[in-house]
């Protein structure tokens, strides 16, 4: 990591495993010894196994929890949902917002993901990225920046957000961006980022890759000079995962 800005790894369970599982992998992953004031680690757990996880990782600063989605709305008549505040109030850091799934299968707007952006009191990981097809037409840079351009406005705390560049046609598939792919476009993602906030703010934001990273080859995406870090999905339901962290390395 040839990089200024502190690396960020987050671990993206998604809707997968059962408790006994959390309670095996968390053992697995703590006391990996990772030095919370030079990297970030982040597990994005199923909401319901939370507290289980805040059991295992109690005492252990190395690794933070967050959910991988939250309410656009406060607390109130929302069956079903769960708020900011609540997620806050739990101890919780970090919310996962405009995954692409959450896009794709649950019709989640840019203008839902400006509204969770807002999220008071935690840090939120904003996902983009573009699809196989938009990639193949020459549009990448283009998706990324409306999605970028959608949540900026309500952005006040910038040293609250990281960016996940996680191109569509990568998540879950194997088939990861090219380191060229991965620098050209988060470049890009942060030239955005300066046109529209100013140097300042580009330069400290972090900006990091998802899309089948794993403890392999994130060593080659991670000395990128626009990659501060990863999203792993898949690759964080294995003891290994903890091998992407990239002080370890
Ligand atoms: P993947 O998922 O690593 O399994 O591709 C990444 C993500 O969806 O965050």
């Amino acid at each position: 990591f040839g990089m200024k800005r502190k690396p960020f790894v987050g671990g993206n369970w998604k809707c997968n495993g059962k408790l006994s599982g959390v309670k095996e992998l968390l053992a697995a992953f703590k006391g990996i010894g990772a030095d919370p004031k030079s990297v970030d680690v982040a597990i994005f757990a199923p909401t319901l196994h939370i507290p289980a996880a805040q059991d295992c990782l109690a005492g252990d600063a190395a690794i933070q929890l967050g959910v991988q989605n939250m309410s656009k709305t406060g607390e109130g008549a929302f069956t079903g949902e769960v708020s900011a505040g609540q997620v806050a109030d739990c101890g919780l850091k970090y919310v996962l917002v405009g995954h692409s799934e959450r896009r794709s299968l649950y019709g989640e707007t840019d203008e839902d993901c400006a509204a969770k952006t807002k999220a008071d009191g935690l840090t939120v990981v904003f996902c983009i990225g573009e699809s196989l097809a938009e990639r193949q037409s020459g549009k990448t840079t283009d998706v990324c920046e409306k999605q970028m351009k959608a949540v900026i406005p309500v952005i006040s705390d910038w040293s609250k957000i990281v960016i996940a560049y996680e191109p569509v046609w990568a998540i879950g598939t194997g088939v990861v961006a090219t380191p060229l792919q991965a620098q050209d476009t988060q470049y890009q993602v942060r030239r955005c980022i300066r046109d529209e906030c100013g140097a300042e703010i580009a330069d400290s934001v972090r900006i990091i890759y998802g899309g089948s990273a794993n403890e392999k080859n994130c060593k080659a995406l991670g000395e990128l000079p626009d990659v501060d870090g990863f999203l792993v999905g898949g690759a964080s339901l294995k003891p290994t995962f903890t091998e992407s962290v990239p002080t370890l390395q």
